[in-house]
């Protein structure tokens, strides 16, 4: 059983009669899972009003209450966990292990920022005038729209609309078409919850014609997205017509350096297992590999083997610890990687190739020898190819980590203190892990500095995005 797709306007989920659509796939299978309705101009701007008058009556809805109906929407994903999880594997192609994981974090997220909505305190600042008071207000932006990817169905939207809700804000989400049946789910469970109608509204369709659309709307006046850079530099353009906040996730290609005075063969591990999680389709995945040349065999030897461990196959099937990439042009995007590193000296230890005829397979990949300016070292890859070279001096190696225009997620591998200090300090990215990939949580700020984005999800970061701050002088 996969989902019963549908549109969610103003508390009423429509199905596709009359409306034009599209086919979703499983890519596992290539097979046809189900139609999803596209929703219509005449459909977003339902929604728009939708949104625009339930935001009149949620703003003024206790925060207390408010997070009363997150938490139960919450309590209601976990307990749908195994039709979630199935449903999502079916569509975007992760290990149920996988999915289930993302359920569990994404419902804490949204948990997180249903206890976060009633801390959004403002300030008192002391005047230099006796009698007269000095007040920060924090009010909701309005109608917030978003757009969310592929390779976190679940999560991505939980961040989005656990931060607006929570701060009073009504949304219009826009999911991805390629595996909206989690996002339907969601829709469900937080409308079975008790939320009003016309406070989330969850649409598909041509994304560059509904996020143009919903964007140009005088009602709208936050955008979210999740993505590619230039998708979101796209977005940031619209959005500038009319002044409107953004918050932009966008891509990465976050450097891994491992020194000389690490244990290269726990690295190895640790690293191989992150960079192959959701078949490498994750934007803080560690994905350019600096390793210092007097453990790069080691370090190497670990990797491959670890690569060549994962069973890749159909992430419903037990024992499956790797699945398909979302979709054949993904599968093609590696082969152009692999082909430039190839031709330009890079040797392939293990993989290089897709895998088999049906669905859309490609094998974990470790390439190393190849130049720091081919397409892999360069272009955020966005699957399971890890680029390993190696490194000599730390001046050196922090100049080639930080050379690219990306500022997502960096990490560092040191026994050192010295060494961890410095460079927390000197790598630019929005989120460093120093001898740790964990840099996502609900309560913690996520977001990329650079060409990876504009302003954090996650932490307290994350729902001050939803805010416009007021200052209130009174005499
Ligand atoms: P893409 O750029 O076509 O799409 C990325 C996402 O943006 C998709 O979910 C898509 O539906 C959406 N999108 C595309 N055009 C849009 C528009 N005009 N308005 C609103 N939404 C729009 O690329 P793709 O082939 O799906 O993925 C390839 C690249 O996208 C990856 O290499 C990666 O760099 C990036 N990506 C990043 C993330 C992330 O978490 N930051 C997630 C998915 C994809």
């Amino acid at each position: 059983m996969y989902a019963d797709l549908k549109l969610l306007i103003d508390g009423q989920f429509l199905s596709g009669e009359g409306r034009a659509s599209q086919p979703v796939f499983n890519p596992a299978t290539g097979a046809v899972l189900a139609d999803l309705p596209h929703a219509s101009p005449g459909d977003l701007d339902r929604a728009l009003d939708a949104a625009q008058r339930a935001f009149e009556t949620w703003r003024k809805t206790a925060p207390q209450d408010r997070g009363r109906i997150l938490k139960r929407g919450a309590d209601l994903i976990r307990e749908r966990i195994d039709a979630i999880a199935r449903v999502m594997t079916l569509e975007q192609g992760k290990p149920l292990a996988e999915s289930r994981g993302e359920i569990l974090y994404a419902a804490d997220v949204i948990e997180w920022y249903a206890e976060e909505g009633r801390r959004a305190y403002g300030r008192v600042i002391p005047a230099k005038t006796p009698g007269v008071r000095q007040l920060v207000l924090l009010e909701p932006v309005g109608v917030a729209v978003a757009f969310t990817p592929w390779n976190f169905p679940a999560l991505t939207p939980a961040r989005k609309i656990g931060g607006a809700l929570a701060a009073g804000c009504t949304l219009i989400l826009k999911a991805a078409e390629d595996t909206p049946g989690t996002a339907v789910e969601f829709a469900r469970a937080l409308q079975d919850a008790g939320l009003p109608p016309g406070v989330l509204n969850l649409v598909f369709g041509d994304p560059a014609a509904v996020s143009a659309h919903l964007i140009a709307s005088p009602i709208s006046r936050k955008v979210s997205f999740t993505g590619s850079v230039g998708v979101g530099k796209q977005l940031v353009r619209l959005a500038s017509e009319d002044m409107k906040r953004t918050t932009m996730e966008l891509g990465g290609h976050a450097p891994v350096i491992v020194f000389e005075d690490a244990d290269p063969v726990a690295a190895a591990t640790a690293l191989a297992m992150g960079k192959y999680r959701n078949a490498g389709q994750v934007c803080i995945s560690p994905t350019r590999f600096y390793v210092h040349g007097s453990i790069l065999e080691p370090f190497t030897d670990r990797f491959v083997a670890v690569a060549q461990s994962l069973k890749l196959g159909d992430g419903t099937e037990d024992g499956v610890t790797m699945g398909p990439l979302v979709s054949s042009r993904r599968v093609e995007a590696m082969e152009r990687l692999v082909a430039d590193a190839v031709a330009r000296g890079g040797v392939v230890r293990t993989g290089g190739a897709r895998r088999g005829n049906v669905g859309s397979f490609f094998e974990p990949t470790v390439i190393t020898d190849l130049p720091d300016d081919s397409l892999l070292m360069t272009e955020e890859p966005f699957g399971p190819i890890a680029p390993i070279v190696s490194f000599s001096g730390f001046d050196e190696v922090m100049a080639r980590a930080n050379a690219l225009p990306f500022g997502l997620a960096a990490y560092a591998f040191t026994t050192s203190n010295a060494t961890a200090t410095a460079v927390g300090d000197g790598l630019k990215a929005g989120m460093v892990g120093v001898n740790t990939l964990a840099v996502s949580n609900p309560e913690t700020p996520f977001g990329g500095v650079r060409h990876s984005g504009v302003g954090q999800e996650g932490g307290i970061e994350g729902l001050q995005a939803y805010f416009d701050v007021k200052f209130l002088a009174q005499a």
